[in-house]
C-alpha cells in the first residue's frame, strides 16, 4: 500500500509526525518506569512463591508467565503492576492544561511515577480486561 504524504512531520528533522514523537517520548518514560521501586515492590507483593503469582484482581493463583501469543516471540506476562489509575487519562486530559503533542506531561509524569499503593498486580485476562475496557472508554469520550 502507498504511504500516505499528507501527515505533517514537522519533528526529528521532519521524520515524525506529532504521534510518532509522542510514542517515542512515551515508551522512554515507560521504559524509565520499568525497575521503579514501587512497582517491583507492587509485583513482590503478589508472590505466593517461585513463579507463582496471586491476581490482585481475580484473586487466583497463576504461573509469572504464559506462552507467546501464536503470531508472537516474547511470552506473556501472568503479573503485571497496573496502574490504578491509567496512566493517560481515560476522561482525557483537562480543557485548561498545559499541552505539547495533545498530551499535558506533567500530568502523565505524574501519573507514571506512583507509589506502591497506586498499583495492582494483575494477571494477563484481567489486564487485558481493564485495558480494552479504558480504549472503549476513550474512544467514546473522544466523541
Ligand atoms: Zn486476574
Amino acid at each position: 500500500m502507498a504511504k500516505r504524504k499528507s501527515t505533517p512531520r514537522p519533528y526529528n528533522a521532519w521524520t515524525m509526525s506529532e504521534s510518532e514523537l509522542r510514542s517515542y517520548i512515551m515508551s522512554w518514560l515507560r521504559e524509565k518506569s520499568r525497575w521503579w521501586k514501587p512497582k517491583t515492590k507492587a509485583v513482590a507483593r503478589a508472590r505466593v512463591r517461585k513463579g507463582v503469582y496471586k491476581c490482585e484482581e481475580c484473586w487466583a493463583e497463576w504461573p509469572w508467565k504464559l506462552p507467546p501469543l501464536p503470531w508472537k516471540k516474547r511470552k506473556r506476562n501472568n503479573a503485571d503492576a497496573d496502574h490504578i489509575e491509567s496512566v493517560i487519562p481515560v476522561e482525557g486530559f483537562q480543557e485548561d492544561s498545559n499541552t505539547f503533542l495533545w498530551y499535558d506531561w506533567t500530568e502523565v509524569i505524574r501519573r507514571l511515577f506512583v507509589e506502591e499503593d497506586w498499583y495492582k498486580t494483575l494477571c494477563y485476562n484481567c489486564h487485558s480486561k481493564k485495558t480494552k475496557a479504558e480504549n472503549t472508554e476513550r474512544r467514546k469520550n473522544k466523541k
